[in-house]
């Protein structure tokens, strides 16, 4: 079965987005097999955003990612991944449609509260990266 990491990022945390955005995930229908609050080490969030090393905004990324705790979670289904995608909707939150996470819940890229992996192999990679075995169900 698809796999796929999502995660609500410090400023969905700190607002108290947490429950809203689980509650979507739930009502769509997918299977959550891991969930827990985080607080991500420096280390963690260089390797999971590694591809974006070269980008003018790593930095800050990096900042943003372990600026305060995360809720990683570990969510299972056909076709979990891009679903995912667009439930979470468009990077740039004023581009997102009304209706998704993004659209409804933020207003900048560098504050766009969720993380999804972007394909089924990321959606691996990236669960194994954030989650040890024991911790998924
Ligand atoms: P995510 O990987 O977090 O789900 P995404 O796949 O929509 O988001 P990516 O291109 O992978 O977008 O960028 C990762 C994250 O880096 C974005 O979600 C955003 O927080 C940040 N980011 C991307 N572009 C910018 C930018 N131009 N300025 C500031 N932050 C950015
Ligand atoms: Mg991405």
């Amino acid at each position: 079965v698809e796999q796929t990491y999502v995660m609500v990022k410090p400023d969905g945390v700190q607002r108290g987005l947490v429950g809203e955005i689980i509650s979507r995930f739930e009502r769509k229908g997918f299977k959550l097999t891991g969930l827990k609050l985080f607080q991500c080490p420096k280390e963690l969030a260089e390797e999971h955003y590694k591809d974006l090393k070269a980008k003018a905004f790593y930095p800050s990324l990096i900042d943003y990612i372990t600026s305060g705790p995360v809720v990683c979670m570990a969510w299972e289904g056909v076709g979990v991944v891009a679903s995912a995608r667009k439930l979470i909707g468009s990077t740039d939150p004023l581009q997102a449609e009304p209706g998704t996470i993004r659209g409804d819940l933020a207003v900048q890229t560098g504050r766009n509260v969720i993380h999804g992996s972007d394909s089924p192999e990321n959606g691996k990679r990236e669960t194994a990266l954030w989650f040890k075995e024991g911790e998924l169900c």
